[in-house]
């Protein structure tokens, strides 16, 4: 190729908008997927790569992210005001996923009819208690917190020096500048990495459905019809209707705005390594402020999993359908209240949700090896679970930035999102 046609085609690469690479690598991994079958695992090692490239982000950015946040906004009673909303508005929402995921369930049945046989051991889990969460935020040491990658104690431990630079003025400067020129070189490398993102996540899916044959899919396809149905419904009438009704902001937007990280948790299964992502969108395409942001989505990808409470509703009324087993509205309640624990305690990695599946089955009495019947094909179940897990966070810091006024409608509502 001569030198004017590499030049021409670099131009026209940098000028498609990068949502709309990442969605051709989507595309483009399907196929690949279904033309090569196992052998599209010769793509996975660049998704692998990619991935990576997010995680070695996770912790520099959130820590710096935040801390630079917290000193900018030098009001301890907005933290607070900021927390209490954050947290309510994550409780809400997994029960509404929750109670939604239970009524696609028991409206279509996927279960009834269906004959399968299960054999393995599966331990049942506990839900972690309230107790437990609370001591366990405090680190001991956060270096180790930093190391290990412990996002909820770096939190706080980001939170106390964010605060105690703001108290000490003018001698915090110093540490100030620092964090904020590596919190601006960490969105910078962000920047960078995305724009590996259309080649991971080509690598990732074309693994994805190159692995999965239609004699495993078919069986259960009513199962993830549903899962699939319930997720579609929870972002459109919940989040959007929140968006609108509570913060008077065009849902359009918020779900052009989030496309990049939709797409990156689609195809990695993994709300806390989408969190650079996150972040960026919040920022760059929602409008949503440093401080806002680099506090409610760290949080939200510890600790709120709407997409998991789906999953969690949809699957438990699926087995008991399965199984003959009639639900009683108490085990409906139950479902509701252990799930939304278990949604809490799932971590934002592939298959986690899987695991604390076996909470809400023990609650309810069913047997928890009825959990093989669906851990094959748990992986297409968990990519969307994980979208709706990182949709929900960024719908809940857009409302808090929207009702703190730390959004810049400007942002938000602009056309044209990369
Ligand atoms: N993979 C999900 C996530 O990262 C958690 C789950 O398995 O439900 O958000």
């Amino acid at each position: 190729m001569s030198h004017s046609a590499t030049a021409a085609g670099e131009s026209l690469w940098r000028r498609i908008p990068l949502w709309q690479k990442i969605l051709a690598g989507l595309v483009l991994g399907v196929l690949a997927g279904a033309l090569l079958g196992e052998d599209a695992s010769v793509f996975k090692p660049i998704g692998d790569i990619f991935i990576s490239a997010i995680k070695m982000l996770i912790v520099p950015l959130v820590f710096s992210t935040l801390v630079v946040g917290i000193t900018a906004m030098r009001d301890p009673q907005k933290m607070g005001r900021i927390g209490a909303r954050t947290i309510a508005l994550y409780l809400v929402t997994t029960a509404f996923a929750i109670a939604i995921g239970l009524l696609a369930s028991w409206v279509f049945q996927p279960g009834v009819g269906l004959e399968m046989s299960f054999e393995s051991g599966v331990e049942a889990k506990q839900a972690p208690s309230l107790v437990e969460i609370l001591v366990g935020l405090v680190p001991q040491n956060p270096i180790d917190a930093l190391a290990s990658g412990n996002i909820l104690q770096i939190i706080v431990f980001a939170i106390g020096l964010g605060i105690s630079l703001t108290l000490i003025g003018e001698k915090g400067e110093p540490v100030v500048r620092v964090f904020e020129s590596f919190a601006e070189a960490m969105v910078k490398l962000t920047n960078l990495v995305m724009a590996l993102a259309p080649f991971g996540v080509f690598g990732l899916i074309a693994h994805v459905a190159g692995s999965y044959g239609l004699e495993v899919l078919l069986p259960l396809a009513k199962v993830i019809g549903v899962a699939y149905l319930a997720s579609v419904l929870h972002v459109l009438l919940v989040y959007s209707g929140l968006l609108a009704l509570l913060g008077r902001l065009n849902p359009v937007r918020y779900l052009q705005g989030i496309l990049d990280a939709l797409v990156v948790a689609y195809s990695s299964a993994s709300s806390s390594g989408t969190l650079p992502v996150s972040l960026r969108c919040a920022q760059k395409n929602l409008g949503v402020s440093e401080g806002v942001a680099g506090f409610v989505l760290p949080v939200g990808a510890t600790i709120n999993m709407d997409g998991t409470a789906i999953y969690q509703g949809v699957v438990a009324v699926f087995i008991a359908q399965l199984l003959g087993v009639d639900l009683s509205l108490m085990d409906y309640g139950m479902i509701i209240v252990t799930g939304t624990l278990a949604s809490i305690g799932t971590a934002g990695v592939p298959g986690a949700g899987l695991v604390m599946l076996s909470i809400v089955m023990a609650q309810i009495g069913l047997p928890l090896e009825a959990i093989a019947v669906i851990a094959g094909i748990d992986r297409i179940l968990d990519m969307a679970r994980t979208s709706v897990n990182v949709a929900g966070d960024l719908m809940v810091t857009t409302l808090v930035g929207k009702s703190e006024g730390e959004l810049d409608e400007a942002v938000y509502n602009a056309p044209g999102k990369s």
